[in-house]
């Protein structure tokens, strides 16, 4: 069990690709600190199964595109861990929108939670990592960043720019033992996807040298990989997880 002993925080950990990464995480032993931000019923049900599963978890409540629900959310954590070890940054939202349509508030919106929200998260607990000399900070970008995509000039952003902070940040605390990595999955089965037209998906599998959509215990896999001390050397990367539709 690579990971006993060590705390996680996964925000979004309610559902889809968050989810999966509790489990993953939860897989080495590691506790599991789960952000949700409405869904309190689901965020449980992880928590539960978590717990089944024997490792410490407990569910926390906060928008994290808010500093002070944010700030708030991590004092409960540390009441109750003492210490986050390793935070999986993936909570994140869309806003489709052609850029000829799309309003300043959506634009804004995306940008504030799936970019403004791996901030104050960071902010909060870098020092501590630092100060331990151990730290994993895993983002989860997109595909989009490297690709662009129709609808989703606000998502691309945020997402290229949860790439360039992981090479700077990685740059500025490899010393001090926190690793910065992200992943980049393609298309993966949750409920984000289950809002994207069937043909627009049947477009994606067309494109993907596999032909499907990924699962959330695909890119959950490569999270506690960044995760494991088997990762020790690798930071300031991306890990592509998309069937071959971006190479
Ligand atoms: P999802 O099924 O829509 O789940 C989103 C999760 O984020 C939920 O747990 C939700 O909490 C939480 N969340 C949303 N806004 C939040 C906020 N302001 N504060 C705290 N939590 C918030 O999404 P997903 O498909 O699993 O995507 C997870 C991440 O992977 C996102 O960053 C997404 O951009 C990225 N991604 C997804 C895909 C894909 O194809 N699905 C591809 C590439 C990248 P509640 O349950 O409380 O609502």
């Amino acid at each position: 069990m690579d990971l006993q002993g060590k705390i996680s925080l996964v925000t979004g950990g309610s559902r889809g690709i968050g989810r999966a990464c509790c489990f993953a995480l939860a897989g080495e032993g590691c506790g599991v600190a789960v952000n949700y931000q409405h869904n309190k019923d689901a965020a449980e049900d992880v928590v539960a199964e978590l717990k089944n599963n024997g490792v410490e978890a407990r569910a926390f409540q906060a928008d994290i595109s808010d500093e002070e629900q944010t700030n708030v959310m991590i004092e409960q954590i540390m009441n109750e861990f003492d210490r986050v070890d390793i935070v999986v940054n993936n909570a994140g939202i869309t806003r489709d929108r052609s850029f000829l349509k799309m309003t300043r508030d959506q634009w804004h919106s995306v940008l504030l939670v799936n970019l403004d929200g791996p901030f104050n998260v960071i902010s909060a607990l870098l020092p501590q990592m630092c100060e331990r000399k151990w730290g994993r900070i895993i983002n989860i970008s997109s595909i989009v960043a490297q690709m662009g995509n129709f609808g989703q000039a606000n998502y691309a952003v945020a997402k290229g720019g949860m790439i360039a902070f992981t090479k700077s940040l990685a740059r500025e605390v490899a010393k001090k033992g926190v690793t910065v990595n992200a992943v980049a999955p393609g298309f993966i089965e949750t409920d984000m996807t289950a809002a994207v037209p069937e043909e627009a998906l049947d477009m994606v599998r067309k494109m993907t040298p596999m032909g499907r959509l990924g699962r959330p215990e695909e890119v959950g896999r490569a999270v506690r990989f960044l995760a494991a001390q088997e990762a020790s050397f690798i930071t300031g990367q991306v890990i592509n997880i998309n069937g071959g539709m971006y190479m």
